[in-house]
């Protein structure tokens, strides 16, 4: 059964012969129950937060797999969140350097998901989804916030959108839990993307996530990571991320020799013109962009 996939320019291709995944369609199932589990142990408030290594199949569509992902577990848990465990408003931040396309589709039209995506520009890179224009529709219309970083953008760019749009929605919005996805492709070094994320970027991600839940719903967070193509920096970045997340007080150096080192943020000014059309875009949804007074530039 074909013939719900559409051949496009950045059609995935990676889980062909169709009907026939084998051992991965059991590792879906294995990441699935991962996340309902850490979804478990928050929720009966064991604990704040659970980490689902090898989680964030976020191009995972209802209907179909593509782009490495069987099943989505960004949206099993949202989902989960929300019918069994009888949550109303459920934020989920992807910071995966692709577009989340699948998680995207499934919430459209959700208003109980606030659905932040910072990725690279769709007109660069897979699945060519993800613009500043798409916003969600119907009932969901302006609860979807697609944030397209220019290629190179790295640590000022993520620092600026996380105190411009991320953080100020969130504080708006209020959700009980935050689900986190994506791993380490941001990194400059990373083979399949060409953003310009340096490890201590990873750490402040994790550390601002980390105030941010503590500020909006006590602590309580999901984190499925994964990704990554290049290996010698997926170890660190995780270890930065997942430091800036558990508050621990460690210093995850570069790996040497980078081969892509900016001193400075070649991206900057392009992701501040992001910036503007976003709150151009999500003005009449949120009180934050009428009133709110933007850093200087
Ligand atoms: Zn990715």
């Amino acid at each position: 059964m074909i013939d719900h996939v559409k051949f496009g320019l950045y059609q995935s291709m990676d889980n062909m012969p169709f009907e026939q995944p084998g051992r991965l369609e059991e590792a879906a199932r294995l990441i699935i129950g991962q996340a309902k589990t850490g979804c478990d142990l928050v929720q009966k408030g064991e604990y704040k937060k659970a980490v689902s290594i090898g989680g964030g199949m976020h191009h995972a569509k209802a209907t179909s797999g593509e782009g490495f992902c069987l099943y989505n577990d960004v949206a099993f848990t949202a989902r989960y969140l929300l019918e069994t465990h009888k949550l109303e408003r459920v934020m989920i931040l992807d910071t995966d350097a692709h577009a989340g396309n699948g998680t995207c589709e499934y919430f459209y039209e959700e208003p109980r998901v606030l659905f932040i995506d910072l990725h690279q520009d769709p007109r660069t890179l897979y699945p060519g989804t993800g613009f500043a224009k798409d916003i969600g529709s119907g009932k969901g219309r302006g609860y979807t916030v697609n944030v397209p970083l220019p290629p190179n953008a790295g640590y000022d760019s993520y620092h600026r959108i996380f105190c411009e749009i991320v953080e100020p929605i969130a504080r708006e919005f209020q959700p009980q839990i935050i689900i986190r996805n994506g791993g380490s492709d941001p990194h400059a070094d990373d083979g399949l993307t060409d953003l310009g994320l340096p490890v201590r970027g990873f750490h402040m991600i994790g550390e601002r996530v980390r105030n941010l839940c503590d500020e909006v719903c006590e602590g309580r967070e999901i984190d499925l990571i994964a990704s990554g193509y290049n290996k010698r920096v997926l170890p660190y970045a995780w270890l930065a991320l997942l430091a800036g997340l558990a508050g621990w007080h460690i210093d995850v150096l570069e790996p040497q020799p980078a081969t892509r080192k900016f001193a400075r943020d070649p991206a900057y000014t392009e992701t501040k013109m992001v910036e503007a059309e976003l709150k151009s875009n999500l003005k009449p949804f949120w009180k934050c962009f009428q009133t709110h007074t933007p850093a200087p530039f």
